[in-house]
């Protein structure tokens, strides 16, 4: 059997190591059940407090992913002395966001037993603090003005893929980061929207290397072009994703960040974000994702798959949660 921590310490993994290592649906599943041979992560003996967060977007039902994403963070922390578990509602996409799906994940963890430690945090009421982080990145000059189209960017990549030496990733090509003073000034005066976007090589040249260490994977070098220059400050919404989970995790003063190993790559900005906020490092645990029978992830429109639905179909909690331990058994 693989061991969870024989890439501890010395010998990271690459960033390519990881994603074969979470390789196909039947190595996923066997995660899983891995994943929970190691908790808990901590014993009777340790004096730090676990503090995990399980943060949904309500935006639509949960499902079998959410409930195994819930089930990690809660585990982790109530397999520790004090351990606490966090609830944070990530309502920051508006246009998504609606009200009756607060309840219905409250409504849902409540009938899985997996109660959460004190109130649950919106981080629409955080957009204060989002601003005040985006404040001191523009302030050491690590952010830039993008007024860029989406199609704008489309195009540039299929120009850049049209180029002899071809393009790794999909990444944003840095078109904005090369403008001058003077060409922002005049798309600011023509009113064209922005966004701001992480100058990742200079955050990077600043911060020099980094890591940061997965309980599954092991310590992982920061790769800071990995994902490019990542939105921070979205057009429509004034935060995006990266910022706001960086802010709102020290905010919460989680030690341990659960959650799915398609965010493996976001961790690398946001180790970069975390020095530059001066903000502590957390440990994480990127687990495998509950997949369909055909290999895909679960989508929210999987409404075969809702707890709720789950729930009237006459399932009992601790069959619900059964059904995360080896992802889904193709006869469901
Ligand atoms: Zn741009």
């Amino acid at each position: 059997m693989m061991s969870l921590h024989r890439h501890s310490g010395k010998n990271p993994l690459s960033v390519s190591e990881v994603f074969q290592k979470c390789g196909s649906p039947d190595a996923r599943a066997s995660h899983v059940s891995l994943l929970f041979e190691m908790l808990p992560l901590s014993k009777a003996s340790d004096v730090v407090t676990v503090r995990t967060r399980f943060a949904p977007s309500p935006t639509g039902q949960l499902h079998l992913g959410h409930a195994l994403a819930a089930r990690v963070a809660h585990e982790t922390a109530r397999g520790s002395v004090r351990g606490q578990f966090l609830l944070r509602h990530e309502d920051l996409d508006g246009a998504r966001v609606r009200e009756a799906f607060y309840q219905a994940i409250e409504d849902d963890l409540e009938w899985l037993g997996l109660s959460w430690d004190g109130d649950a945090l919106r981080q629409s009421t955080r957009m204060a603090a989002y601003e005040l982080a985006l404040e001191r990145l523009r302030g050491n000059g690590l952010i830039y003005r993008c007024f860029c189209t989406r199609r704008e960017i489309q195009d540039e990549w299929a120009r850049i893929a049209a180029a002899p030496q071809g393009a790794a990733m999909p990444v944003y090509p840095g078109t904005c980061r090369r403008l001058t003073p003077g060409q922002q000034r005049q798309q600011m005066d023509a009113g064209a929207p922005y966004a701001w976007r992480l100058d990742s090589r200079r955050a990077a040249d600043l911060a020099g290397p980094l890591t940061f260490h997965d309980l599954r994977f092991g310590s992982l070098d920061v790769d800071p072009q990995l994902l490019g220059d990542v939105v921070l400050s979205r057009k429509d919404t004034g935060c995006s994703y990266h910022l706001a989970v960086v802010v709102d995790d020290a905010f919460q003063h989680i030690t341990h960040v659960t959650r799915g190993d398609d965010l493996l790559a976001s961790t690398h900005v946001h180790r970069l974000l975390q020095f530059h906020l001066g903000l502590p490092e957390p440990l994480y645990l990127h687990h495998p994702l509950i997949l369909d029978d055909h290999g895909i992830r679960l989508a929210k429109r999987s409404d075969s798959l809702a707890i709720a639905t789950l729930r009237e179909a006459g399932k009992m909690p601790a069959e619900v949660l059964a059904l995360t331990d080896h992802g889904l058994p193709s006869a469901f």
